[in-house]
């Protein structure tokens, strides 16, 4: 029978080999548990094997895990697209959000971050496919938000995240996470203060680990196929 302990420690295995294989540290890169669709006891389960952060998508979905597992130290990430009327329970109940894309987004968390919670961790979300459906700022932009956050109180900017266009293409796939590093790199190089590469699922990760990711975001390979699909997968399956 397969458990989660054992998904989660091949998943761990593979993190570490596909490192070693790009001659990097294992420690570099953070495993983020995405538990969209999968419920508290499964996430609880993860946790229990060792894994302490998580990632959701859908907030009410989240609160509700974050509510009945709020005894246990996890540490939760917000990687889902974010509606304006949301920022305030999104900044009370999570330490990271990785799908920052626009400015008025990052202001309403600035504004909303409450004084006694450590700053706010913030990606921002990169459209590296250039998919007119994705969410994600085009890398042309980047840099402009990336000054705009940077100068906002309450959060820190730590790197980007991005999604890559669903492909079967390795040759492709890896072009859009070289894109995303290239991005990092010219940043940092202009004087941003960056440590965060979040790129790679579970499909794709080890080519994610091999172009710089620092987290990888990982589901299915975890907790298996998901329940139900969110709305971005059926778009993903019309559009096919
Ligand atoms: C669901 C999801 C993941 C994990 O995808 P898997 O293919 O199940 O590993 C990673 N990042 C984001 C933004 C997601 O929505």
């Amino acid at each position: 029978m397969t458990t989660i302990a054992s998904t989660l420690h091949a998943v761990n295995k593979r993190i570490a080999t596909a490192a070693k294989n790009a001659g990097r540290q294992p420690e570099e890169i953070k495993l983020l548990a995405a538990s969209k669709t999968n419920p508290a006891e499964q996430v609880k389960k993860a946790w229990q094997a060792g894994q302490t952060i998580f990632g959701e998508n859908y907030l009410q979905e989240a609160l509700e895990k974050i509510l009945v597992l709020s005894d246990l130290s996890i540490e939760w990430h917000f990687i889902g697209p974010i509606q304006s009327n949301k920022t305030k329970r999104i900044t009370a109940n999570f330490a990271w959000v990785h799908s920052v894309d626009r400015k008025k987004i990052a202001d309403r968390l600035s504004r909303d971050r409450p004084e006694m919670l450590p700053p706010l961790q913030i990606c921002l979300q990169v459209n590296v496919s250039g998919e007119s459906t994705k969410s994600g700022v085009s890398p042309k932009l980047v840099a402009d938000l990336a000054s705009h956050v940077a100068g906002l109180p309450r959060l820190k900017l730590r790197g980007l995240m991005a999604v890559p266009e669903l492909t079967t293409a390795t040759a492709l796939q890896r072009s859009q996470f070289h894109m995303l590093r290239d991005t990092y790199d010219q940043l940092r190089q202009d004087g941003f203060d960056l440590d965060t590469l979040s790129m790679g699922m579970s499909e794709d990760m080890d080519i994610a680990i091999a172009e710089g990711a620092t987290i990888v975001r990982v589901g299915t390979a975890i907790f298996g196929p998901r329940r139900y699909l969110i709305p971005e997968e059926l778009a993903a399956r019309v559009a096919r």
